[in-house]
């Protein structure tokens, strides 16, 4: 038989046929701009104020990756944020170490899917990361972690495990009954940060659950007597507290080792946001702010702020994987079986099923730069911030709102400013190019936060911030 006379009429090659066929000097390409842009990072505007480009249809045909690289440069690039550069300081915004983003891209390149150990090692690289950051933050053995997207997943994971345990004491479970079994629940906490009421709220306990306890005098750490006070009334109902290590506004600390000891007392889970804070425990002059953290019954720890590996990333650790196991359990025949695995696959530890192996970064940075390394990236920042500090409070037109305890500076203008004027300074820093700061309001007073954990930040970085915040607050 004749083939047929379609078959000899050459085709034009897809775009991705011939970008697989380019593959390598492509991705040449690809390497040689991302280095530009990594070399760019110092001098790139610290934030931009959006100008949003006119929309575009969906591309039809398609235009390749080279095109596609050059219209991206043009169109999108310009008017991204130089988040990994060095003054960056708003919200509590890391980098990324270089190992950390060799990490990233080979995540991509090798893309792997660690949700089950039947097919790669790749679980088994993220269960040592785990390993490796549980010692780094110098928890006990019996705390066993998991990776997730970011802070917010690890608090709603870590109060899912605290919702099972109410469950427990209770003799319901939660997984199976839903949280209709459970009854009204009492949460407990200081200064939670705002994904505390948002975890409350996916897992069908309700912002409303949050009980706000009295703070020390000045300060954004619960004060623990009245802690006390509020579980003796609660008579015996087991309850869920947060504690909080590192706020977001002047980094301040509960006192862990003192609430851990009301366990003693009181029947609660003790859920630590230690987003940031946990880093406290690399330097050897703060680790004491963290004291106690062990105890916790789940622990939550963002990577892709203090540790600079990039987005998204973060850490959760409890000691009850049997309780989170019942939570997060995604029993199917093709996945395998779960049974009584002392190291279940992570399908059944977090939300998601599927999803890349985000212990690469970690690991890399880790491996790469190890305790010493990173220590001296918590000291420098805490070194930088302090001297930031110090310099605000010489200013005239400024006052610190707070100590610099850690790593943020916490201030506001002197006087007592309106909103509108702290929002016209912030705008005015991020038009200068020169910084990104965010606004805040600490006790009702509008204020400006900045936030050091980038490894590339140096004193002449704040040498620059300090000169564009006196520069602002002389114009008429
Ligand atoms: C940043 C932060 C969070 C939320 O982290 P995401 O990574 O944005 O989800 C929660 N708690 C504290 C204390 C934080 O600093």
């Amino acid at each position: 038989m004749n083939a047929s006379p379609a078959a000899a009429v050459p085709r034009t090659r897809t775009p991705l046929e011939i970008d697989r066929a380019r593959t390598p000097e492509l991705m040449e390409a690809v390497r040689a701009y991302a280095v530009r842009i990594l070399g760019g990072l110092d001098d790139r505007p610290a934030a931009r104020a959006p100008v949003r480009p006119s929309p575009e249809p969906l591309p039809e045909a398609g235009i390749g990756l080279e095109e596609a690289m050059g219209v991206f440069a043009a169109r999108w690039e310009p008017g991204f944020a130089s988040g990994p550069g060095p003054r960056y300081l708003g919200f509590v915004t890391g980098g990324a170490t270089p190992a950390a983003l060799a990490g990233d891209w080979l995540t991509g390149t090798l893309d792997q899917n660690p949700t089950s150990g039947l097919d790669s090692l790749a679980p088994d690289l993220e269960r040592e990361t785990v390993t490796w950051l549980r010692d780094l933050f110098g928890l006990p053995p019996e705390h066993r972690g998991t990776f997730v997207s970011g802070a917010t997943m690890s608090n709603l994971a870590g109060l899912a495990i605290a919702r099972e345990w109410l469950g427990e004491r209770r003799g319901v479970s939660v997984a199976e009954e839903g949280v209709v079994a459970l009854g009204p629940v009492t949460v407990l906490s200081g200064s939670p940060h705002s994904s505390i009421a948002k975890a409350l709220s996916v897992l069908g306990l309700g912002r409303s659950a949050i009980r706000h306890v009295g703070l020390l005098p000045g300060r954004e750490a619960v004060d623990v007597g009245l802690l006390a006070r509020e579980l003796e009334r609660l008579d015996g109902t087991p309850a869920i507290v947060v504690a909080n290590a590192g706020t977001v506004n002047t980094v301040d600390f509960d006192d862990l080792r003192a609430i851990a000891a009301l366990r003693e007392r009181y029947p609660f889970w003790l859920h630590v946001d230690a987003a940031f804070g946990a880093f406290a425990a690399l330097s050897a002059g703060h680790a004491h702010l963290v004291a106690g953290l062990g105890e916790a019954d789940s622990v939550c720890v963002d990577l892709h702020k203090w540790l600079n590996v990039p987005y998204d990333s973060a850490v959760q650790f409890t000691r009850r994987r049997d309780l989170q196991t019942r939570v997060f359990q995604n029993a199917a025949a093709y996945l395998g079986p779960l049974g009584e695995d002392p190291e279940p696959d992570f399908v059944h530890l977090t939300p998601e099923n599927s999803r890349r192996l985000r212990a690469l970064p970690a690991w890399f940075t880790l491996a790469a730069y190890g305790r010493e390394g990173h220590a001296g990236i918590v000291r420098d920042c805490v070194t930088l911030a302090t001297d930031l500090g110090e310099r605000i409070a010489a200013m005239p037109a400024y006052r610190l709102l707070a100590p610099v305890r850690l790593n943020v500076v916490c201030f506001t203008l002197t006087g007592s400013p309106s909103p509108a004027r702290i929002a016209e300074v912030a705008r005015a820093i991020t038009e200068s190019g020169e910084a990104f700061l965010t606004t805040t309001v600490l006790d009702g007073v509008p204020a400006l936060r900045a936030a050091f954990s980038n490894w590339r930040t140096t004193g002449a970085d704040v040498e620059r911030i300090a000169k564009t915040l006196q520069e602002i607050a002389s114009r008429p």
